[in-house]
């Protein structure tokens, strides 16, 4: 970052018409740096939020008029945009060439990734993720630009810049990780750990139009009309939960930013180059997870509070419940449930609670949107 640069850059872009998306999006970039580190020839790979295979009305993912300004931008100094992302389920070409075509990546001056392979990594410095199997194609890239997609998210609170690079875990693999960190604190560590690693050159979010409600593939579209830009996907995200109206400390990957040192507690702290507060939207529908250490300062601290804590995490936590009316009986739910906590019974399905470790990977994943985070009544009394 040069030493005009500010940590976070928020511009206007009202909507994905192309030649509004391309200025905003150079006016965004500058005030972070700028592009004056692309060389010719260099390979930038876009880890752009390709969840599923969804329609960029959905708001589900990074929209393409974004990812074809940006690889444009890239192309006008020589280098080669690379777009790719590993979404649920299976990771080859047959899955990733509906999710180009159906998400509009196809339509966009970037090449499409078309390696699949899968590589082990060491991470030596990582706090819990040492070893990890991820995405060959970003590994082959001379500098990597995160665009993610501003969106609530089942298990995290928020999906934006930080939780965008578990789409550098091959999809098949993904149940895996939410097994070796069933917590949601050891899944935030993960996340960080893996931030750590690929380092991205910049991350960017679309918060054109978010999503509210059921995400990050079932909620509804919610226009922001702005951009973010930073080195940062910390500061990034804390100026997210800002314009959604999320408590920042319900959110697992600033927790553990927070307790690396990686991102200030408090807004003020961020330097932010664009008034974000301009798009705030005052009723953004959010997901709110509530971690142990909360209960545990709530309780007053010490072995009490800690106990508490852990009783009140388990029964006040937010769980699985599929909404029966809404529900096809796809069977997809049992199918990437990673605990195996799900049955078919009479075409629905039946959770059982004992096993599911609340990865919302079926809420992620329903096709219909069948399946909601629901938090227990006493959770909603207690913990606003
Ligand atoms: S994935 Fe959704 S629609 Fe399919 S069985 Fe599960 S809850 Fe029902
Ligand atoms: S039931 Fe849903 S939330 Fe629970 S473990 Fe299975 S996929 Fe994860």
């Amino acid at each position: 970052m040069n030493d005009t640069a500010c940590d976070v850059s928020v511009v206007s872009c009202t909507d994905y018409e192309p030649a509004r998306v391309r200025s905003a999006l150079e006016e965004l970039i500058a005030r972070v740096g700028g592009l004056d580190w692309v060389r010719p020839g260099m390979r930038v790979g876009i880890k752009a939020n390709l969840v599923s295979a969804m329609t960029p009305d959905c708001a589900a993912t990074t929209h393409p008029a974004l990812i074809d300004a940006l690889a444009a931008m890239l192309r006008e100094r020589g280098a080669i945009p690379v777009v790719g992302d590993s979404p649920g389920g299976l990771y080859n070409a047959a899955h990733l060439n509906k999710v180009y075509a159906v998400s509009g990546i196809d339509g966009t001056c970037a090449e499409r990734n078309r390696d699949f392979s899968t590589r082990e990594i060491a991470l030596p410095e990582a706090k819990v993720c040492k070893t990890a199997a991820v995405t060959g194609w970003l590994l082959d890239c001379d500098e990597i630009i995160n665009f993610a997609k501003l969106k609530s998210h089942g298990m995290m609170g928020l999906s934006a810049a930080a939780k965008n690079l578990f789409g550098t875990i091959p999809g098949t693999m993904k149940p895996e990780y939410h097994f070796r960190f069933p917590n949601p604190a050891d899944f935030a560590d993960m996340l960080v750990d893996l931030d750590e690693f690929w380092k991205p050159r910049l991350h960017l979010v679309d918060a054109v139009v978010a999503m509210e409600g059921n995400g990050p593939t079932a909620g509804t579209p919610k226009h922001l009309g702005c951009l973010l830009a930073g080195e940062n996907p910390h500061r990034i995200d804390l100026i997210c939960t800002g314009l959604i109206g999320l408590d920042p400390g319900t959110v697992p990957t600033l927790l553990a930013a927070w307790e690396r040192g990686l991102c200030p507690k408090r807004r003020e702290e961020i330097t932010v180059d664009g008034d974000w507060q301009a798009f705030k939207a005052g009723d953004f529908k959010t997901i709110t997870q509530r971690s142990g250490l909360q209960f545990q300062n709530a309780m007053g601290g010490g072995r009490r509070g800690a106990l508490y804590s852990k009783f009140l995490s388990r029964a006040l936590a937010a769980r699985p419940g599929v909404e029966k009316r809404e529900c096809v009986g796809c069977r997809k739910c049992e199918q990437v449930c990673p605990a195996k906590a799900i049955t078919m019974k009479r075409g629905k399905p039946l959770i059982e609670r004992a096993t599911c470790i609340r990865c919302f990977c079926c809420q992620e994943f329903c096709p219909k949107g069948a399946m909601k985070v629901r938090r227990p009544p006493l959770a909603r009394i207690l913990v606003r």
